[in-house]
């Protein structure tokens, strides 16, 4: 039985006609011989304003009741795909995710996929039934309740069902036909890459492109699941991402990513003693601050500084636990200095591994170009820096000419 899994994004199934439009691709996989478990995401808009209305009722919502409400949105579009695809004379059922089962952790809004059960839709493509149209972004968690998998995890449960299928591809339809080099809306010298390896998508992913959701490319490089990200309304060929072995010959910088609300937190006059990191980042980990890049300072006399970045919209939760951190007595420094409008541009490319020089030439063609850096930070596949807001155009055109990726493919 060859299975393929087809994951439709909310602009994919944005109303009625998009839906159908949907259903006609699903419907000639059908005709090439495909089992086809499609993957829908709420209509575009949809878990917005769910969201707004469980924040509206309740001020400090109960998790449990928040998955319940959002994790309507798929169940709309799952029935409604079947519907068409029914009407289309394609055998289709719907799935929420308690019925497959997938099972999840209990953390609520942001559960983690545990088991997928494949027996009850393998009986049913075993009955004759040909497509499977599940709810996307959602599980069942021990206790028996809906849980969500959080933003963006629609691509994740796709991954996961094609990784627990061993599916010959998952094809994520979206709004975009591909993976470009950047966004193209910066510079129109972005191209899109025909393929990228796995490991490349993740840092890109996790350096602010926001094609797919992060974990759903750990789950793809964990299992090998080739992804293939493509549009729903062009027939044009998507970027394949999939793993290093099958690309020939790997860029040095296959992207430039970037995230544009970034805050940074500079905290001064630290008694330099081991614990010290532990100290600051343990609290800022328990109060759920996403910590991003952290630099800590050579100490003089004993005194030290460190510098972390964080989404602007934890920095006050930042600062406050650093406040009562100290009140509290666990940290002792003499100063708190915070920063906003940041914004962190990263270049990523697997090459790297294998090239010197490519933290010299980017920082070469940002100072051409009068970009002063604040903080830099590089691992074995990417170098990113933080820079001021109102630079990141700027910054992400001359990387990509610097680098000539508007000569990639
Ligand atoms: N509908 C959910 C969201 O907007 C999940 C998804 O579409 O992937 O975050
Ligand atoms: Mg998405």
């Amino acid at each position: 039985m060859s299975i393929l899994v087809m994951k439709f994004g909310g602009t994919s199934v944005a109303d009625l006609d998009k839906i159908a439009n949907a259903s006609a691709r699903v419907k000639s996989e059908v005709a090439n011989g495909h089992k086809v478990i499609v993957v829908v995401s709420a209509m575009s808009g949809k878990t917005n304003e769910l969201v707004g209305w469980v924040r509206e009722t309740s001020k400090f919502y109960d998790a449990r009741e928040y998955d319940a409400v959002v994790a309507s949105g798929e169940i709309v579009t799952s029935g409604l795909m079947s519907l068409r695809l029914q009407d289309m004379g394609v055998d289709a059922r719907s799935w929420q995710g308690w019925q497959i089962p997938i099972e999840t952790t209990s953390a609520h809004g942001s559960a983690r996929i545990k088991n997928i059960g494949t027996e009850a839709i393998l009986a049913k493509f075993d009955e004759g039934i040909d497509v499977a149209v599940v709810a996307g972004f959602q599980g069942i968690s021990d206790e028996g309740r809906v849980t969500t998998l959080g933003r963006g995890g629609s691509d994740t449960t796709a991954v996961a069902l094609a990784a627990a299928f061993k599916a010959e591809r998952c094809d994520i339809y979206t709004d975009v036909d591909g993976v470009y080099t950047t966004d193209p809306r910066i510079t129109k010298k972005a191209t899109k890459l025909h393929k990228i390896a796995h490991e490349e998508m993740l840092e890109l992913a996790s350096a602010g492109a926001k094609v797919l959701q992060t974990r759903s490319v750990e789950l793809a490089m964990r299992y090998s699941v080739p992804l293939q990200v493509r549009s729903s309304f062009s027939d044009e060929p998507g970027t394949l991402v999939c793993s290093e072995e099958e690309i020939m010959e790997l860029n040095v910088v296959s992207g430039v990513a970037f995230s544009r609300d970034e805050a940074k937190v500079t905290i001064s006059g630290i008694e330099d003693t081991p614990g010290i990191a532990a100290a600051i980042f343990g609290p800022l980990a328990d109060a759920g601050v996403n910590v991003d890049m952290i630099v800590q300072d050579v100490s003089t006399q004993g005194v030290t500084a460190m510098t972390f970045s964080c989404p602007e919209d934890q920095l006050d939760l930042a600062v406050k636990t650093m406040e009562d951190a100290k009140s509290a007595g666990t940290i002792g420094f003499k100063d708190l200095r915070s920063e906003t409008d940041i914004a962190k541009v990263s270049i990523v490319g697997i090459g790297m591994r294998s090239h010197a020089g490519v933290a010299k030439q980017m920082f070469e063609a940002l100072a051409k170009d009068s970009v002063n850096i604040k903080v830099i930070s590089t691992s074995e596949i990417k170098v990113s820096v933080l820079v001021e807001q109102k630079y990141l155009e700027l910054a992400v055109q001359s990387l990509h000419d610097s680098f000539e990726l508007h000569k990639l493919s």
